[in-house]
């Protein structure tokens, strides 16, 4: 018989040595993001300001491996608020939250994952977001996208 905290330990071993080669990178956010804001407030101060239609924009992800672009709704993002929703496999999920819980100034953002459809590379997105303004639109700020890589 084996205690779960005993267990959990075997499997972390497990993990750890078969995800030996694999580290996390922070990426350049600016050079792979079409926009890392949204934030469709309808304040205008003057008509020649872009309208409020026209800032729902996609957000638009190129991959830092790939290129391949993926485009993402301000509801993709408000979807994970506060959700512990992810769509990557525990093991890459596991390393993924570990570099995020030791690492102080991700700890209080929320995230989006994924894996790149094209090239299958692991992304998580960090992000804040929230309702805020007289009209309690959802705004979002995207602060930080790390990938999980293969060493050669
Ligand atoms: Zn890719």
């Amino acid at each position: 018989m084996c205690l779960y905290s005993c267990w959990q330990q075997a499997q972390n071993e497990n993990l750890n040595s078969r995800n030996e080669m694999r580290r996390i990178v922070e990426i350049e956010i600016e050079k792979y993001l079409s926009t890392k804001e949204y934030n469709p407030s309808p304040h205008r101060f003057s008509s020649a300001e872009t309208s409020v239609a026209d800032r729902t924009i996609p957000i638009v992800y190129s991959c830092e491996n790939c290129n391949y672009k993926i485009s993402f709704k301000p509801y993709d993002f408000e979807k994970h608020n506060n959700s512990k929703n992810t769509n990557i496999q525990l093991n890459d999920k596991i390393i993924i939250d570990k570099y995020i819980k030791n690492t102080a100034d991700l700890i209080t953002l929320y995230s989006l994952d994924f894996y790149c459809p094209n090239c299958n590379q692991p992304t998580t997105i960090l992000f804040k977001g929230g309702e805020s303004g007289y009209w309690g639109i959802y705004e979002l700020e995207i602060e930080k996208i790390i990938v999980l890589k293969n060493e050669q």
